[in-house]
């Protein structure tokens, strides 16, 4: 059987290309980048470089804006926390879209006990942020705010450079967290006005163990680890040199690709969502066209996405749900309940990401596979 993987928003494997630039960093090139010795220049190096590859696919203003972090998780822990602690003289608020990830929102409810208010921002039915709401929910007291570049679960796509021009109407900082849309769209963080911007490596096709934040030249932020004082005091320890190298390389070949290789997965993702929408009793969750070139969710009534994602692996295809068990809590995903789902509704999801492996002959096999697993789980579903 042939195995088909569709779940590239959870995990992208590490692109041959990135494996082969970044090999030596686990072999011959072993310094520490602080060391003075040739062994640590050069591994300083391979930092310094992945940082300018990094910049170019944001277009940031230069190299140096950008840190490294072990992940998107700490990026944005950094950027939220980082900044508000610095930044408290000047107010006690954050705010957040309800459809963040976890990383985002779960440093701001921790930020709440420290006494700051945390206001979550509605999105509509499709996910896209309501800019009204968005207006009365930042003040001047807002030190940062928190706005997705697009969702990892139902592919939306905001309107940054708008949310940008209303933040700023009022509050201090945007903090945009593309670690899905990364490398899928374009990003300009000057065009679009972004003071802070999370970017991960394994969402690149390049090793886990590495992201980055960009951080606009003139915003303050302290440090959320304390150590020898690499990344200019913003993180301490030993740079992952073997990671952020594959990152560096990975965000050069996705900057150089995305044009066609973004065109090639929309016509497949259009081909998929048309092909999975005839199957009875099924919908899209997210927008239609606002969408990331690689993302296909839909859901199916009456049953239950873990038992989906489970059927769709006994066809070797790997797809990912945004229900109770893929976060391994019981709560449905509070991305579907937030654009207006009931639970049960929230329930029968399915999230296929497309990526560099996927072809067009794959959109009939999945079909199958998604046709027949609704129709075996429906009839043993008391709810059907
Ligand atoms: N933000 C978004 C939008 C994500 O999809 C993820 C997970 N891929 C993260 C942050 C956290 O990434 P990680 O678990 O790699 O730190």
């Amino acid at each position: 059987m042939k195995s088909i993987y569709l779940d590239y928003a959870s995990s992208t494997p590490v692109d041959p290309r990135v494996m082969a630039f970044a090999a030596p960093y686990l072999s011959e090139v072993y310094g520490n980048p602080s060391s003075l010795h040739s062994g640590g220049l050069k591994a300083k190096q391979a930092v310094e470089d992945a940082r300018a590859k990094v910049a170019a696919l944001i277009n940031a203003e230069d190299d140096s804006t950008l840190l490294f972090t072990s992940g998107a998780t700490e990026a944005n822990n950094l950027a939220i926390r980082g900044v508000a602690l610095r930044n408290a003289s000047q107010g006690k608020a954050v705010a957040a879209t309800a459809i963040e990830h976890m990383s985002v929102l779960n440093p701001m409810k921790d930020l709440q006990k420290q006494g700051f208010t945390f206001t979550k921002v509605p999105v509509d039915s499709t996910g896209l942020v309501e800019i009204d709401h968005l207006s009365e929910s930042v003040t001047k007291n807002t030190v940062v705010t928190s706005v997705m570049s697009a969702n990892n679960e139902i592919g939306t796509i905001q309107p940054i450079r708008e949310i940008s021009r209303v933040v700023h109407e009022k509050a201090l900082y945007l903090h945009v967290d593309a670690t899905a849309s990364a490398g899928r769209i374009p990003i300009d963080v000057q065009k679009e006005g972004i003071d802070l911007l999370t970017l991960s490596s394994n969402d690149l096709y390049g090793p886990k163990g590495a992201g980055a934040l960009y951080v606009k030249p003139g915003v303050k932020l302290q440090s959320i680890v304390f150590g020898g004082g690499q990344e200019k005091g913003l993180r301490s320890g030993t740079e992952n040199v073997f990671a952020i190298a594959g990152m560096g390389e990975a965000a050069r070949l996705a900057e150089k690709e995305m044009t066609a290789e973004s065109t090639r997965l929309i016509r497949i993702r259009d081909a998929l969502i048309a092909a999975l929408l005839t199957i009875e009793d099924s919908f899209l969750t997210g927008h239609r066209t606002k969408r990331l070139p690689h993302h296909v969710s839909v859901r199916f009534s009456h049953i239950e996405g873990e038992s989906i994602l489970l059927n769709m692996d006994m066809y070797g295809i790997q797809v990912s749900t945004g229900s109770a068990c893929s976060s391994k809590t019981l709560e449905p995903s509070h991305v579907l309940l937030a654009i207006g789902l009931k639970h049960e509704e929230a329930h029968g999801s399915m999230v296929v990401t497309l990526g560099r492996s996927t072809t067009m002959e794959d959109v009939p096999v999945v079909r199958k596979a998604a046709g027949e697993t609704v129709e075996r789980l429906r009839k043993l579903s008391p709810l059907h």
